[in-house]
């Protein structure tokens, strides 16, 4: 990162990401990219049995095969690395199709939508970088300029608020500044706490906030429980990345009339194609979809992009870090033109690695190991225990 990103729960310094090469016997090569280091890596060899001696073609048996650990509510910490390697299998099997065919992951889908996905800014309150040139925005008028440097550089027209860090006081005020300084020029305004808001915090903020318009507020508090009451009680839909991350979840999300939007995330959900099951159910069950967004890398972010591309209950525009790291491992990092990303041509993905730069990187993992995000080096001690505010 430019420079230490805050949120509610720490500091996001980096990002940490296992990149898959999948050869085939006849001299194809996909590519993967999932969630986590070393321990995620290590669970490749446990799923080998699910993938290996399989033609690509044949990504729904693979998938299938992923899928007998969705028999077990057990959610250890192999159960959730394998839905990181299932992610990145099929993932690498679509990019081996796509190169099969001479077709681009999105036209094997069904065809692209749309040729553009639309991004909003996603705004942090971040400490300063080690150099003090970047960073240090602490209140309204620091998340003002950040929003007008991105919108300068990438087209932006809205945006996301990475909020839960400071007094709900201080956050309140950062978003009327921002609607009283770029008015109807911010289209979309989303606030996002990670679930440490109490209720009652949650029903207070939301309240006043409403007037600002909000798109919606993702993970306002900790559990469904919760998000129930406060959509019962205030003007603003709700989005989950936290609470709702497998499909036994969802029919208790909708029982309770917790949610509006789901994030999907191709690694929390197990793959592209546990998203596009999702999006039929948010298609008959009526909420909408949104992309979760955790660092990715341009493997990651390029699959996600031919996923919204082709899928219509993903209607909301994405957000991003993308904007704030500082590099990639992919030959062509991502570029915005006017706020949006454009597919990439070429089959597949489209998308190639930068040898030089994943073997730097890979030398920096061994050296520093995982970023974890749920500490505050400012605040030694600190731990947030949930509610915070
Ligand atoms: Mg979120």
């Amino acid at each position: 990162m430019e420079a230490p990103l805050r949120w509610s729960m720490g500091v996001e310094h980096g990002t940490t990401r296992t990149i898959v090469e999948l050869h085939t016997d006849a001299g194809l090569v996909g590519l993967g990219e999932t969630y986590g280091g070393a321990s995620t890596a290590a669970r490749f060899r446990s799923a080998e049995p699910f993938f290996i001696g399989y033609d690509p073609l044949e990504v729904s048996r693979i998938v299938k095969n992923f899928e007998v650990f969705r028999t077990t509510s057990e959610q250890s910490a192999l159960t959730i690395e394998l839905r990181y390697v299932a992610a990145a299998i099929e993932m690498a099997c679509w990019d081996i199709i796509g190169k099969i065919q001479n077709k681009r992951v999105c036209d094997l889908w069904g065809g692209a939508d749309s040729e553009l996905v639309p991004f909003i800014a996603y705004l942090f309150y971040r400490y300063e970088s080690l150099n003090k040139k970047k960073g240090g925005e602490n209140g309204p008028e620091a998340i003002c300029d950040q929003y007008e440097d991105h919108v300068r550089r990438f087209g932006f027209t809205g945006l996301k608020l990475k909020t839960g860090v400071l007094h709900p006081a201080i956050e309140r005020a950062t978003i009327k500044r921002l609607r009283e300084t770029f008015g109807s020029q911010i289209e979309q305004l989303r606030v996002d706490p990670n679930q440490v808001w109490s209720t009652a915090t949650a029903i207070n903020e939301l309240k006043r906030l409403a007037e600002y318009d909000i798109e919606y507020c993702e993970d306002p508090t900790y559990n469904l429980e919760g998000m129930s009451r406060i959509r019962a009680t205030v003007p603003v839909p709700l989005a989950t990345n936290m609470a709702v991350l497998n499909f036994d979840q969802v029919a208790p999300m909708l029982r309770m009339r917790a949610l509006d939007t789901i994030l999907v995330d191709p690694y929390f959900w197990g793959g592209i194609t546990q998203c596009k099951k999702l999006a039929a159910v948010a298609e008959t069950f009526g909420f909408s979809l949104a992309i979760h967004s955790d660092r990715e890398l341009g493997i990651g972010m390029t699959a996600s992009l031919h996923l919204w591309a082709t899928t219509p209950s993903l209607c909301h525009k994405y957000d991003s870090h993308y904007a704030f790291q500082e590099d990639d491992i992919i030959t062509k990092p991502l570029q915005w033109h006017k706020g949006s990303v454009a597919l990439p041509t070429g089959p597949g993905l489209g998308v190639e690695i930068d040898s030089e730069k994943l073997e730097k990187y890979h030398r920096l993992y061994l050296e520093k190991g995982d970023e974890i995000e749920f500490f505050d080096f400012k605040r030694p001690g600190w731990i947030p225990h949930v509610p915070i505010w």
